[in-house]
């Protein structure tokens, strides 16, 4: 083994050491770190013209198990040095890239998306260690639907002229050029492949920032890129915080600047690029309504609020944070809910019977307590379920509150954490006015046996995605998006390839 890499071995981790007392609640000293499936290095640097590169700013800061707090590896920190390096190298492939087919493009994306597949314990292992999120999870559906995109994405590439047929005549959609691309950390693999896939079909090159908390698998992506042999700088990485990602979105050399993230940075980042001539896509922030009515298949309706709000640990911008329950079956409903949340398993994120793993960062779990603590100040019914949180590590408890109101700061702030907020109407319409009452529009659910109160409903509400009975699930072939404060431009499917492409004399703006 080479002398800066470590092999993260070990039993599967068990609860051990004595039990302790902590928050209230029974814990155990932390679990190992278990796997002989990752090889991590001690370093990592940028990824660079198709070469891992030292920064120029000779810094490193290091990225964290959430399950443990302990440092997993130290990555490159990219100052705007680093970033002009990169940005340069995109640029320089530019002409490259835009010449080849669409089919000669498609063979990369469809060998991308094999690779890893190939790889995917080890893209499902090293995301669970740097994100915190259960290991069924990286594994059924990070891991799968990040290679989705590749395939998905592979298929429109030499279809590009049939997709857009605005163009005039003679001339075809062209690629925007160079494309910073920027995103969080509640699904790494997974958005890195958002961005990367839809970009590289359409002909353009990248640079990608993923974040500063949850590194590793974008640059585990990048050895896909290596094998799949994509011509150097086609994609860099480079890694780094918030000035890292300003740096990229004030850098002169960018065509299109994609964003997912915070709807704050979100408009941070849209006055940065205003009156230049840069395209602009944001994927931000969201805090969905989740509707039962009285005639829905309750016990199903359950598993989907609980899918809608505990996959992730509720870091999901689309998470179905404020249930809606018709007035007559409130206390019915919470019953069952209260009796399948203690059923939750909380705890280690690498065995594969939890369903719940780590809160993804000290800074993280400090705002879901502060928000959990106004709740309770404002006067809204606590429940959690008696659960056994690790000593070590950010731990939060599946969390409801009942009695919740409109004004509520619970009901209005997205928390990104594991926490429901319930309150009740009484008719369709009051269902709606209260759902559409947020300053957000990601997603929302509905659940009903009536097919036609689904239609009423679903055609009022300013959400991007309406699922119907069922919530939280994805497709690549499914444009996802907002309105109002989340953002705007979709990512998925045939509307997702549009902001990737420029038309050329068409009547409508390219
Ligand atoms: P964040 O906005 O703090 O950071 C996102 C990324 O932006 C990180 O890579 C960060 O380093 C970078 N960044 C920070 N400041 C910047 C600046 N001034 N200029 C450029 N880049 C900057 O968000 P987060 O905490 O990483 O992620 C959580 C947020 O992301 C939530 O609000 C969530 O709803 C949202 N999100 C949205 C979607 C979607 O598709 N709509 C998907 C996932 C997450």
């Amino acid at each position: 083994m080479a002398k800066t890499e470590k092999k993260a071995r070990g039993k599967r981790a068990q609860p051990k050491g004595p039990a302790l007392q902590f928050g209230g609640k029974w814990a155990y000293a932390p679990a190992p770190e278990s796997t002989d499936v990752v090889t991590l290095r001690e370093r990592y640097d940028l990824f660079v013209g198709g070469s891992f590169v030292r920064p120029k700013s000779r810094r490193w800061f290091p990225t964290v198990n959430p399950a443990t707090g302990h440092s997993l590896a130290e990555v490159a920190y990219a100052n705007a040095a680093d970033v002009d390096l990169a940005v340069q190298a995109a640029k320089k492939a530019l002409p490259g890239w835009r010449k080849l087919s669409g089919d000669d493009r498609a063979r990369y994306l469809f060998r991308i998306a094999r690779i890893l597949l190939e790889r995917a314990r080890e893209f499902a292992v090293l995301e669970t260690m740097d994100n915190g999120k259960p290991i069924k999870e990286t594994r059924d559906v990070d891991v799968p639907l990040a290679a989705q995109h590749f395939f998905h994405h592979a298929g429109w590439a030499d279809k590009l002229e049939l997709l857009f047929p605005g163009a005039a005549a003679g001339q075809k959609p062209e690629p925007v050029g160079v494309v910073g691309q920027i995103i969080p950390w509640n699904f790494p693999l997974l958005m890195a492949a958002w961005k990367v896939a839809p970009a590289l079909a359409g002909g353009n090159t990248v640079v990608l920032k993923p974040a500063e908390t949850s590194p590793l698998t974008a640059l585990l992506l990048c050895e896909v890129f290596q094998q799949a042999e994509l011509p150097p700088g086609v994609v860099n990485v480079i890694t780094g915080d918030g000035a890292t990602g300003k740096a990229l979105v004030e850098h002169p050399g960018l065509d299109k600047v994609a964003f997912t993230g915070s709807t704050e940075v979100g408009k941070q980042i849209q006055a940065a690029v205003a009156g230049r001539k840069v395209d602009l896509t944001l994927e931000l922030g969201g805090k969905a309504a989740h509707l039962v009515f009285e005639d829905a298949a309750l016990d199903q309706a359950v598993e989907g609020v609980v899918r809608g709000i505990f996959f992730n640990q509720g870091h999901v911008c689309c998470a179905g944070s404020r249930l809606l329950v018709q007035e007559s079956v409130h206390d019915t409903f919470v019953q069952k809910l209260q009796r399948r949340m203690a059923r939750i398993r909380v705890g280690d994120p690498l065995d594969k019977n939890t369903d719940m793993g780590a809160i993804h960062s000290q800074a993280q779990l400090a705002r879901i307590q502060e928000l959990v603590q106004a709740g309770v100040d404002e006067g809204a019914e606590l429940f959690q379920p008696a659960c056994s949180l690790p000593r070590h590590g950010y731990w939060f408890a599946p969390t409801m509150f009942t009695g919740v109101t409109q004004s509520h700061r619970i009901s209005r702030e997205e928390i990104f954490g594991p926490v429901l907020s319930v309150s009740t109407f009484r008719t369709p319409d009051e269902a709606v006015q209260k759902a559409n009452d947020t300053s957000y529009g990601l997603s929302a659910g509905i659940w009903t046996d009536k097919g036609a109160r689904i239609l009423w409903v679903a055609e009022r509400m300013r959400a991007g995605v309406v699922w119907n009975n069922t919530f939280n699930r994805f497709d690549a072939a499914s444009p996802f998006g907002g309105f109002k404060e989340s953002g705007f431009g979709r990512e998925g499917g045939r509307q997702g390839m549009r902001a990737y492409v420029r038309m050329p004399g068409a009547l409508l703006p390219g």
